[in-house]
């Protein structure tokens, strides 16, 4: 829950006006960059959603959205320039040529609207693109293996490469500014763009003038940076996103060596400047490994010192305080904001308001990146609405009103039953809450209790917040609800979103019947482990059979504990699904370097003798492992029993309740789908014909003209 607005003890009487009225004025500055200036300090940065070129509509929409909640700049994702960088089968956006205009116009125009800049960042992505849909060689500045597993390598750029790549982003420059941009950004971060692979010079291995000395490893950028500037120089500006650290001490760029010799060689080049770290992972990094706001602050903190154009600079900056703060400092001109930006695309104008206690504060997830990395439309933890702007028609902060003064009733208060509840609010429907234990926030609680996962109770704080302040929700703790007490409240509409649990008999995905001999061990589901962490009897087996990241987080929090702790599980390394959300490796090495021992490939074909009889996936062949205790983290099965004997009563005939199952009542999953499916059960709820006539959602079609 966030602070109310700052004290204003100690602030003489007319600025304490001014203060009361705007304490955050400072962040409603403009900053001029090169030949446009912006509204505001709130800048979201480029960013990756899964739409790109494939869904244009949906990009424009989720962009306005972003623009509409007070964001002064909204730039797109990576742009390829060309279809020797071809990120198929990641939807990023094109401007090849001519043909891309129209749909990135679709952006522009919907960003315009509402007075914000559009920035595109312009991206030849070198040996991070496979190329699979064009099939043109790769290349890079050296002749090395793409980046993505595929065995295939790109070629060494010749000199009428550099030529061509230069020539080719100088029309894309002059394309996104026919497409309306009006910031042009040259990218050299993430290691995905062949301008900082030519910086790197364990990517650069040249000999001529674009190799060796850091001055010629800078040539390209330079050039691009002159160029683009001569193309377009006079109606827009032109942004460089430079990573200053690569996080690998010195066998990388670092900030305070070369990543500062860049700044200071390019310092009045380019209208702003754009810092962050690199890769991906170091850049978006999760809550899980960093919980610090302004994380990456004592990286890029050194630019403003050395040029005197604009800084913009992230790390999940949530706290307007913080931000007031980086800016009063000095350390950056414009608070750049990816997640922040999807979790709130009405961050800005929620601080304007001084509504600061409304703000839907990133949790550092990554279920957002995990979307960009399936290539579907991004989607958000904190925020079901995001990547549903068009399709839906979907908005933060505004639902359609009840059709009627009907009551409703949401059994359950894990994210589904608080995210339907809010919603329904909003609405205007009267609602009842019942939650079974004394504390709202069901599975959230104890996820959030968890080594490293603290910030997850955002998603539980800022809804319970939001539900104490309406005056149209009743809530209940302590209030298991059976069909005889449903009959009670004498309520119509139930929503249940009664949750699942963790199965114990060690069916997951790779057996569908029990696993014999548990009878002879401690069992343990996830919840109980760690509520008896002082009974266990070691070696406790960690048995990973669901792969997803509960079981990686299970063994890295019991850890610490004094006892022997076996990760067993089918899969080839530690939690691969958390591969998805760029943390798989901090996952196993936080393992490795806790002592948890870890065992792969494995399954557990039964248990005898206080031992547990391992089969290895690929030959079947059989190993054994001392085990007096195991925690199983395999399946759930959902708390079905409720609706069950509603759904019975009903087609009985004794009732004839409006009933929906949602969250993980329906079907386990992410936080982010039981929040999804309270929302969306929310806006279904005395759904229009209109509404269902539409169909699901909006598709965007190719076009057969
Ligand atoms: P989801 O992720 O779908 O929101 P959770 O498992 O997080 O599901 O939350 C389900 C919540 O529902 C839990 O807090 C649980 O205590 C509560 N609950 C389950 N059955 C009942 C019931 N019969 N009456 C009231 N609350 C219930
Ligand atoms: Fe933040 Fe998670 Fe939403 Fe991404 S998905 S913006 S990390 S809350």
């Amino acid at each position: 829950i966030r602070r109310p607005p700052r004290s204003t003890q100690g602030v003489s009487s007319a600025a304490s006006d001014v203060y009361k009225r705007q304490p955050y004025s400072q962040l409603f500055e403009s900053v001029q960059i090169g030949p446009v200036v912006t509204k505001n300090r709130f800048y979201q940065v480029p960013h990756c959603c899964g739409m790109g070129h494939l869904r244009p509509r949906a990009h424009a929409a989720m962009r306005a959205v972003k623009a509409k909640g007070g964001w002064g700049v909204v730039s797109t994702e990576e742009a390829e320039i060309h279809p020797s960088s071809d990120l198929a089968p990641y939807a990023e956006q094109r401007v090849w040529d001519k043909k891309d205009i129209p749909a990135l116009k679709l952006m522009t125009d919907a960003v315009h609207e509402h007075g914000a800049l559009a920035a595109i960042e312009l991206t030849h992505s070198g040996h991070n693109s496979t190329n699979l849909f064009s099939r043109i060689p790769a290349m890079s500045p050296n002749a090395q293996a793409v980046n993505f597993l595929y065995p295939k390598q790109a070629r060494r750029m010749t000199k009428k490469d550099i030529s061509d790549f230069r020539a080719w982003h100088r029309r894309a420059a002059l394309n996104a500014r026919d497409a309306g941009f009006d910031i042009v950004y040259v990218y050299a971060g993430h290691g995905m763009s062949v301008a900082q692979q030519f910086i790197l010079p364990d990517m650069n291995n040249r000999t001529d003038e674009y190799g060796g000395s850091l001055e010629n490893r800078l040539r390209l950028t330079r050039e691009l940076l002159e160029e683009t500037k001569e193309a377009i120089g006079d109606s827009c500006g032109i942004a460089f996103r430079f990573a200053v650290d690569e996080l690998k001490g010195k066998d990388g760029m670092q900030f305070e060596e070369e990543g500062r010799a860049v700044v200071e060689l390019l310092a009045e080049h380019p209208d702003l400047w754009d810092v962050n770290v690199s890769d991906w992972s170091n850049d978006s990094q999760t809550s899980r490994f960093q919980t610090e706001e302004a994380y990456q602050m004592p990286y890029v903190g050194f630019v403003k010192s050395i040029t005197t154009k604009p800084v913009v600079g992230v790390g999940r900056l949530t706290s307007p305080d913080l931000m007031l703060k980086l800016v009063k400092q000095g350390t950056l001109d414009l608070i750049g904001a990816a997640r922040p930006s999807i979790a709130d695309p009405y961050l800005p104008n929620k601080i304007k308001e001084q509504k600061t206690d409304q703000i839907k504060e990133c949790i550092g997830c990554n279920i957002c990146v995990s979307s960009d990395n399936f290539s579907v439309p991004i989607r958000c933890t904190q925020n079901p609405t995001m990547g549903e702007e068009w399709r839906r028609g979907w908005d933060p902060e505004n639902i359609k009103p009840n059709v009627t003064d009907q009551k409703v009733l949401v059994v359950g208060s894990g994210p589904s039953g608080l995210e339907c509840t809010v919603q329904l609010a909003r609405r205007g429907y009267q609602v009842t809450l019942a939650e079974a234990k004394n504390n709202l926030g069901g599975r959230v609680l104890f996820e959030s209790s968890l080594k490293g996962l603290s910030n997850w109770k955002r998603v539980v704080d800022n809804r319970t917040h939001e539900i104490l302040q309406k005056n149209n929700v009743e809530v209940y703790k302590d209030s298991r609800l059976t069909a005889e007490l449903i009959g009670e409240l004498g309520i119509n509409n139930i929503f249940l979103a009664t949750g699942s649990s963790w199965r114990k008999d060690g069916i997951g995905r790779s057996r569908r019947s029990p696993i014999q001999g548990l009878g002879g061990i401690s069992v343990y589901s996830p919840e109980e482990v760690v509520q008896s962490l002082e009974d266990i009897n070691g070696p406790l087996v960690v048995y990973d059979d669901e792969q997803g990241y509960l079981a990686g987080v299970i063994a890295d929090h019991l850890s610490s504990e004094k006892v022997e702790i076996i990760f067993v599980t089918p899969a080839s390394v530690v939690s691969p699904w958390t591969d998805s959300t760029l943390e798989q490796k901090r996952v196993q090495a936080s393992l490795i370097n806790s002592g948890v021992k870890i065992i792969c490939n494995q399954s557990i074909k039964k248990i005898e003798n206080k031992t547990a009889v391992l089969e290895c996936v690929f030959s079947g062949s059989i190993t054994k492992l001392p085990c007096e205790s195991i925690v199983m983290v395999t399946e759930r099965i959902s708390d079905t029993a409720l609706y069950d004997s509603l759904i019975q009563n009903n087609f009985d005939g004794k009732t004839s309740y409006n009933i929906k199952i949602i969250g993980d009542a329906e079907a386990p999953g992410l936080i982010a789908d039981a929040v999804y499916l309270g929302h969306l059960a929310a806006q279904n709820f005395e759904a229009s014909d209109a509404d269902i006539q539409r169909g699901m959602f909006m598709r965007e079609m190719p076009s057969l003209k």
